[in-house]
């Protein structure tokens, strides 16, 4: 069932609540790919209901991003939604979740910005507001919806340290899902963004996978000095590709260590053919 308005989810999801159903809520910005529909299965297996919102958050890119060419497909993610058993796809105007004539500012709307401890580093340091918007919509979902479950992607892997960070701190009463990165057999993990690469892109998009790759070879050999692994990724890379990032840190709490351990996670963000690609591995699994 397609619903635009935060009216007709909240009484739908009123009515299940009265029944004792549990509501897992997926959240998305559409162009739906094996990646989200693994979210999709994992909340099933959890969830009696399930949600999956499609909205291209306006307030999470910066003025120079992709906001206006961000692939929107919701005809086939509602098709896609519907054969995988989703009970709502929540497609929301930016109207409807952010007011007519709001300016999308500090100054005129309430946000949620998580600490800069988190978003400092990585994507929130290219990205400066990103996680500012990526909490606001999600805040605001949360409250729209009220799941007992919300299920997110270690793809985005800092996206979901934020995320668990600001349910802890606000208490809110949803328990967040972590779910693995869906990957071509190639081994690139699938994104939205991969759309926008052509066929040799996609071939030279490998570069992050194998980097990240090379690095847990490189841990699993012994080597544990964090710059030693960082170094790693040079004979890799070539001119086809602009590396943004790459970083070695605590999985956890994205916290620098001199020492790679289990514990660590190696992240990596890269431009090919311009589009900018985000990837990462734990070292100890
Ligand atoms: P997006 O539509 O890109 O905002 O992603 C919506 C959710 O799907 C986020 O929680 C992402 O982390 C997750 N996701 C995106 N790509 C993948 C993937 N390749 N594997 C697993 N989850 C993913």
């Amino acid at each position: 069932m397609l619903i635009n308005k935060i009216e007709d989810v909240r009484t739908q999801v009123n009515d299940w609540k009265k029944q004792g159903l549990k509501v897992g809520l997926v959240p998305t910005m559409g162009a739906l790919h094996e990646g989200h529909l693994s979210l999709i299965k994992k909340a099933k297996e959890t969830c009696d209901k399930i949600v999956v919102s499609v909205f291209v958050n306006p307030i999470q890119f910066g003025p120079s991003e992709d906001f206006d060419k961000y692939p929107r497909t919701l005809e086939a993610d509602t098709k896609l939604c519907d054969s995988e058993g989703v009970d709502i796809v929540f497609a929301p105007t930016p109207k409807e979740m952010y007011g007519e004539g709001v300016r999308l500012s500090n100054d005129t709307l309430t946000y949620v910005c998580p600490p800069f401890f988190y978003v400092n580093k990585l994507c929130g340091k290219s990205r400066v507001g990103h996680f500012d918007g990526v909490c606001t919509v999600v805040m605001k979902l949360f409250n729209i919806v009220q799941p007992d479950y919300a299920f997110f992607g270690q793809k985005d892997a800092q996206q979901v340290i934020v995320i668990k960070k600001m349910v802890k701190d606000l208490n809110i009463p949803v328990e967040v899902i972590q779910c693995p990165i869906v990957r071509e057999e190639s081994g690139l993990a699938l994104s939205s963004r991969n759309k926008y690469l052509t066929e040799q892109g996609k071939i030279e998009a490998l570069v992050l996978s194998k980097i990240l790759n090379n690095i847990k070879s490189c841990y699993n050999k012994g080597i544990t000095d964090v710059s030693a692994l960082k170094e790693t990724v040079y004979s890799i890379l070539s001119d086809k590709h602009e590396l943004e990032y790459i970083e070695i840190l605590n999985r956890d709490t994205l916290e620098e260590e001199k020492k790679a351990n289990n514990d660590s996670i190696a992240l990596i963000a890269c431009r090919v053919e311009g589009v900018r690609l985000i990837d990462n591995l734990y070292l100890g699994e």
